[in-house]
């Protein structure tokens, strides 16, 4: 199964992916922690994605595309995948549905995620990852059992740096600007399934569920 989350930056994608992964065995493919990861490593890509995600803008589409691609060509996306935070421009659409189509493959299902912009500066601030498994908690959403600490793995939990008050404005307005108007690009292929988001965490995984079970 090829599945897609889009939604504003906060929206639950990250989060729920993590649940969904495990029910349907596809991998999770996120290009924000794919950007995370070279960026920590500091190797070429890193050094270039820093410039972009620093500033909460978008890093350029040639860039991004390149990841996707040698990722969806490696062996455990025969499969399926779910791609979260891409595509996030119209240039990027495009560019995945030439990929896919080389590939011989299609989209399954987009599925929005549907959050009002004046929850997500909370969910945001709030946000907190295991720097060991990378696994997603929120200070008062969903927190941790210890402070500071994974349930899953012990691992230390950080904030990210791009998950300030400044920050997640220009992220807000970069997903206004560029990301929203793919919905209307998956809604005319008859692919767009919407989500309501604003519900507790459990509950949109179930509505996600049943949604691709069709
Ligand atoms: P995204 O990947 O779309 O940017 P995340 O999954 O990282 O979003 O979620 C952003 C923050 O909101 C996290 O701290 C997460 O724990 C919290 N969160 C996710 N889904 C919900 C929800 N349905 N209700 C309340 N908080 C949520
Ligand atoms: P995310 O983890 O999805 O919130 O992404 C974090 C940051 O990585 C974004 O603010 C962008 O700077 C960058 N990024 C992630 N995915 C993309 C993408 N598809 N296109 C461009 N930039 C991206």
């Amino acid at each position: 199964m090829n599945i897609l989350f889009m939604g504003p930056p906060g929206a639950g994608k990250g989060t729920q992916a993590e649940r969904i992964v495990d029910t349907f065995g596809v991998p999770h493919i996120s290009t924000g922690d794919a950007f995370r990861l070279a960026m920590k490593q500091g190797t070429p890509l890193g050094v270039k994605a820093k410039e972009f995600v620093d500033q909460g803008l978008l890093v350029p589409d040639e860039v991004t595309n390149g990841i996707v691609r040698d990722r969806l060509a490696e062996p455990d996306c025969s499969k399926g995948f779910l791609l979260d935070g891409f595509p996030r421009t119209l240039a990027q659409a495009e560019a995945l549905d030439e990929m896919l189509a080389d590939m011989g493959r299609k989209i399954d299902h987009v599925i929005n995620l549907k959050v009002d912009r004046s929850f997500l500066l909370a969910r945001l601030t709030g946000r907190r990852i295991c720097k060991s498994c990378g696994s997603t908690y929120h200070v008062m959403f969903n927190p941790p059992k210890q402070d500071g600490v994974c349930d899953k793995c012990g691992g230390e939990l950080y904030q990210r740096s791009d998950d300030t008050e400044e920050k997640v404005g220009t992220r807000l307005d970069e997903y206004s600007s560029k990301t929203a108007p793919l919905l209307a690009y998956y809604g005319d292929k008859g692919l767009l399934r919407e989500v309501d988001g604003e519900k507790d965490i459990d509950a949109v995984t179930a509505e996600i569920g049943s949604l691709l079970r069709g």
